[in-house]
């Protein structure tokens, strides 16, 4: 579908899994001089260009490379048009000292739609690992620190009477559509205003999944809880990356009964069924002021949204 792409999928580069253990390799492509190395600083990536222009991911120049690589700690994320590519935490440092003039730390969330997809995706990956080991330096079970092992991609805690081995974890959320017919026959869709959200925008629904349901039992629960309606028909749609800090989206259409919703107020403060024509008047995000807004372009509310506007459209 032209023109909503879903933001932070746009991952063509090789996350090479089997290099992770191969020191000697990662070594060699270090003393090679050939890496790129992404910096991040208390969850914000280097970016280049931006505010003035579109955004870059900024990557640091061979000298100041060569010498955090070589101090340890970087992440590696994978091989990018036949370059390693690594991650490093720069948090404890002074903010203008860590851009080394290349640029300003800033919150890539919301920044897709202007980033080459590409590099969103990289930008993203190198945030949420670096949150998680910064996260993580101490083991859960024990206490003990913890050390970074394969190349990045694991922390193993440093009490010998312990040992366990600490992998990054994501938050699983379900994000979905509800579709029904209202008492005209007319296909409608159930869009809801958070109260987290600016004035006007209304979007799909979504929710953290819980230890021991199913997705579809995540889907119904939500659904349930945050609005009153009762769903069948759960159907998977499509995924977004959203390491802000680590959630991963998981896109579904429902199907609802056809009933007033009830906000519960807390999470929704307001759901509203919309047909075809209404969604036509719906205005974008960015346009601030309008009394229906959608969410974000490249995100995957408004994929679903689109979605379900395309297979209904007249
Ligand atoms: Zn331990």
């Amino acid at each position: 579908m032209v023109g909503f792409t879903i933001g932070y999928t746009g991952g063509v580069y090789d996350r090479a899994g089997e290099r992770r253990l191969d020191e000697v390799w990662i070594a060699a492509e270090i003393a090679a001089g050939r890496c790129r190395v992404l910096p991040v600083w208390r969850d914000r990536n280097l970016v280049g260009g931006f505010p003035g222009a579109a955004p870059r991911a900024a990557f640091l120049g061979n000298g100041t490379a060569d010498a955090l690589l070589a101090a340890g700690e970087t992440i590696f994320l994978g091989v990018a048009a036949g370059i390693a590519v690594f991650a490093v935490d720069l948090s404890e440092r002074d903010e203008t000292e860590a851009a080394f003039g290349l640029g300003a730390y800033a919150e890539i969330r919301g920044l897709s739609a202007l980033l080459p997809p590409d590099e969103a995706a990289l930008l993203a990956t190198a945030r949420g690992l670096c949150h998680w080991h910064r996260t993580h330096r101490f083991c859960g079970s024990c206490g003990h620190p913890t050390e970074s092992r394969e190349a990045g991609h694991s922390r193993t805690c440093t009490n010998p009477a312990c040992g366990r081995s600490h992998y990054p974890r994501l938050d699983p959320a379900v994000i979905m559509l509800v579709e029904s017919v209202d008492d005209a026959g007319r296909p409608v869709c159930l869009l809801g205003h958070n109260a987290r959200f600016p004035e006007g925008v209304f979007s799909t629904l979504a929710g953290f999944v819980e230890i021991g349901e199913t997705l579809e039992q995540a889907v119904a629960r939500e659904l349930g809880e945050e609005v009153g309606i009762v769903v069948d028909a759960v159907t998977y749609r499509a995924s977004q990356p959203w390491p802000f800090p680590s959630s991963i989206m998981l896109g579904f259409t429902a199907h609802g009964r056809f009933a007033p919703p009830r906000p519960d107020g807390v999470e929704v403060v307001e759901a509203r069924w919309l047909t075809i024509d209404d969604l036509a008047l719906a205005a974008d995000w960015e346009e601030e002021g309008a009394p229906l807004r959608l969410p974000r372009r490249d995100s995957i509310a408004r994929f679903l949204i689109e979605s379900w506007r395309a297979e209904h459209a007249r």
